[in-house]
């Protein structure tokens, strides 16, 4: 057994605060634990409960037991799934190789597409705004238009999510 004298105990303490300060400031963490869901989709899963809340919609995806996995979906132009099954809970895949090379609006853009066919039931919604951008982040990505969900439009495009 090892016994810290109180000064060693004292830095420790300092220590830990320090590494606990930095991991906080360095990712955004899932507050939240979603059973059956790789964890690195657990603050987007955390996200789409916070924003359908902030507009009227009460989500508990634990409550449904919607599991996600992050694998390589076989299809090239695929990056993510919803599956829907009878005897078991809604399961959502996201593509291993889009993961890896798309950043944080992209990942969220996806989850919550897919989000959109496991938890809210909604179908494809096509057309484009007058710019060219997709109307809604439920389109195809058959039809033409042009995906541009950021942090300008992240709102916008939410309120058509959750309000449709
Ligand atoms: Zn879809």
């Amino acid at each position: 057994m090892a016994v810290l004298s109180k000064k060693s105990l004292i830095s420790l303490l300092v220590l830990t605060s320090m590494l606990l300060l930095n991991s906080c400031t360095k990712q955004r963490e899932a507050e939240i634990q979603f059973g059956s869901v790789d964890e690195k989709l657990w603050v987007f899963f955390e996200q789409f409960e916070i924003e359908g809340k902030k507009r009227g919609v009460d989500i508990d995806i634990r409550n449904l037991g919607i599991t996600g996995e992050i694998s390589e979906i076989r299809d090239d132009y695929v990056a993510g799934t919803c599956t829907y099954s009878h005897r078991n809970p809604n399961h959502i895949t996201i593509d291993l190789n889009f993961w890896n090379n798309s950043d944080d609006f992209s990942k969220e853009m996806i989850i919550f597409h897919e989000l959109g066919h496991c938890y809210l039931y909604r179908d494809h919604l096509e057309g484009r705004l007058s710019n060219g951008a997709c109307r809604s982040i439920m389109r195809s990505g058959l039809e033409n238009c042009v995906d541009n969900y950021n942090r300008f439009t992240r709102n916008m495009y939410l309120d058509e999510l959750f309000e449709n």
